[in-house]
């Protein structure tokens, strides 16, 4: 049976919990004495955007909704969105005690859902350039960003220590070794700003709690078999990083530690992340991650216990939403849920909605709608493409190019294409190629920065290269891809239609540079010596200039490793100091010399 109406509470009591000068604590207390059981469950529910229809959100008093992965088609102008979100927001706001919802968008390298938006390196490329100061910087535009366009809370940053290049996430890894997730919890405090609820606040998510990046042969939502002490020695710390920045709320990993899911691990959430580390935000779990706890499809009122008892807040539950309220509002009934609990996570949520300042500003702010890919933020993304690449190979000082005078030969898949450049997680969950959002592609970048007299002549598969050319550019390497979509349990080489381009030019013995553009290192070795420079661009996001003005020496490369390079795929997985030679060791980088 579905869930009944919730009840409208009888009189509503507004004084103390709508009037923004009464501490946080006691407008919290003040709301959840008036709340019916219903208005609770409520709370801890996070459907779909499509999954709701009609007045579902009044009706069902729902606290949070997501557009995730799964949702599709979104809307394409930042307006619409702003539109869009504040429909939703109304009818939350017409149920008796006028809560407001939190919506929660992946916005994982810029506001990535939206058509126009500024879309930022990936995480491994922030990774390289060591700069926490700049992704700050960004988490801030993205801020705006998402501001502009209605939802206040982003499922970002994601802190995974990637172990093993073969996961399809590593590019959602600032690294590989805890330092740098955790000097990167920067990006927290540039979501949040320095407080929440001050201008363009937008509740940030540390995920996937806890060990996403260490599965055993890097399977997505696989299983990390790893002693406390290693788990709490590598893939804690950026949490606790991140708690110590205020991060307001923490999305649970569908992987598993030693055999047993993490969402319903009650000893590392509630006991190690919200009683050891002091998480006072609340826990959300991953998109039908609780489903997943018994290892059968679809979720069961034990899975439901398992899950809130274990210390989960509010429930992606994207599409059998009803039937999650049914159950758990069931599993409290029976008494297998205490109200303490459900009072517990109500708390959490509440607490973080008045102090992002939603009961008072709970519409899109739409003096930010201007910021979505603004000048400023793409020059800040720019910025962020330059200082993320890294040169790993230059012979006989190759780079950078001439600018004046010189004749360039641009070829490969990767070079004009920014649904390349950006990645997975680009306005589709699995990204794909081709115009996909406005945005400057790599060849663009080289045309803008070549100076007088140089002709720049592109061709996609490197057909008509001449020997009168004087440097040949090969931008290649993966296509998008997001989650277990990217896992590569095989082989990790550049793909045929890569090789046959490369070959191409170094036919016409012109100096061949290769620009990778890929979510990770991939197995190079064989084809390195036959290439005579290599820069590892990453995905780079729309701003491809950035990774030209590395390329004509506009900017020095500065990036270092976050990742050691493997030698073959069968070091993976190959981390800093494990004693396997690499191709490339963490934190290697050359610059240029100066003449
Ligand atoms: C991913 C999360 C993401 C969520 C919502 C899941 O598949 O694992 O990282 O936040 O979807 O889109």
């Amino acid at each position: 049976a579905l869930a009944a109406p919730a009840s409208a509470a009888t009189q509503v009591n507004a004084g103390v919990y709508l009037d923004s000068r009464k501490p946080v604590k006691d407008r919290v207390e003040a709301l959840l004495k008036q709340m019916s059981l219903d208005e609770k469950l409520g709370q801890m529910t996070q459907p779909e955007r499509q999954a709701v229809t009609g007045d579902d959100i009044t009706r069902y008093r729902i606290g949070s909704l997501l557009s995730g992965g799964g949702s599709t088609p979104t809307p394409n102008t930042p307006e619409a969105w702003a539109d869009m979100t504040d429909g939703f927001q109304k009818q939350a706001l017409a149920t008796p005690l006028k809560i407001p919802l939190i919506y929660g968008v992946d916005a994982v390298h810029g506001h990535n859902n939206v058509v126009g938006a500024t879309i930022f390196p990936h995480n491994i490329g922030l990774g390289a350039t060591r700069d926490p100061r700049l992704v700050e910087k960004i988490g801030r535009a993205t801020a705006e960003e998402v501001t502009g366009t209605g939802p206040d809370w982003s499922f970002a940053p994601c802190l995974c220590v990637a172990r093993n290049d073969r996961w399809g996430r590593t590019y959602e890894s600032f690294g590989e070794v805890p330092e740098l997730p955790s000097m990167m919890t920067s990006i927290v405090t540039g979501f949040q700003g320095r407080k929440l609820g001050g201008p363009a606040s937008v509740l940030a998510t540390a995920k996937h709690y806890v060990g996403d990046g260490g599965t055993t042969g890097g399977v997505d939502q696989g299983n990390t078999q790893v002693s406390e002490a290693e788990l709490r020695a590598v893939h804690l710390p950026p949490f606790r990083a991140a708690v110590q920045r205020g991060v307001g709320s923490v999305m649970i990993s569908y992987s598993s530690w030693n055999g047993v899911k993490m969402h319903g691990q009650q000893y590392l959430i509630t006991d190690v992340l919200k009683k050891e580390l002091g998480f006072s935000g609340f826990v959300v779990s991953d998109y039908n991650g609780i489903d997943q706890i018994d290892g059968q499809a679809g979720f069961t009122p034990a899975e439901v216990t398992t899950a809130i008892n274990a210390g989960i807040d509010m429930v992606m539950v994207p599409w059998d939403w009803k039937k999650f309220i049914d159950t758990l509002r069931g599993e409290v009934q029976n008494g297998h849920v205490s109200m303490a609990r459900i009072d517990d996570a109500n708390r959490r949520i509440l607490t973080k909605k008045f102090e992002l300042g939603l009961f008072e500003r709970p519409l899109a702010d739409r003096s930010y709608l201007k910021t979505v890919g603004s000048a400023q933020h793409r020059a800040l993304a720019r910025q962020a493409v330059a200082e993320s690449q890294v040169l790993l190979k230059n012979d006989k000082n190759v780079l950078p190019l001439r600018r004046d005078d010189n004749k360039i030969f641009v070829a490969g898949k990767s070079a004009d294409d920014i649904g390349t450049q950006t990645g997975g997680w680009t306005i589709t969950w699995q990204g794909q190629t081709g115009n996909v959002t406005p945005g400057t592609t790599i060849l663009q970048g080289i045309e803008q920065n070549a100076g007088k007299r140089t002709t720049v002549t592109y061709s996609k598969d490197g057909t008509g290269i001449d020997h009168s050319y004087k440097a040949a550019v090969a931008v290649v390497g993966e296509l998008p891809y997001a989650e277990f979509m990217g896992d590569r349990p095989d082989g990790m080489s550049l793909d045929p239609t890569d090789l046959a381009t490369i070959e191409k030019l170094r036919a016409s013995g012109v100096p061949v540079i290769v620009v990778l553009v890929s979510g990770r290192p991939l197995d190079i070795s064989a084809e390195l010596p036959k290439w005579n420079a290599l820069m590892e661009a990453w995905l780079p996001g729309t701003e491809g200039r950035g990774v030209a003005d590395v390329l004509f020496g506009l900017h020095r490369p500065t990036g270092k490793l976050p990742d050691t390079w493997m030698n073959s795929v069968d070091q993976q997985p190959i981390n800093r100091g494990d004693g396997q030679k690499p191709l490339f060791p963490f934190g290697y980088g050359l610059t240029y010399h100066r003449k």
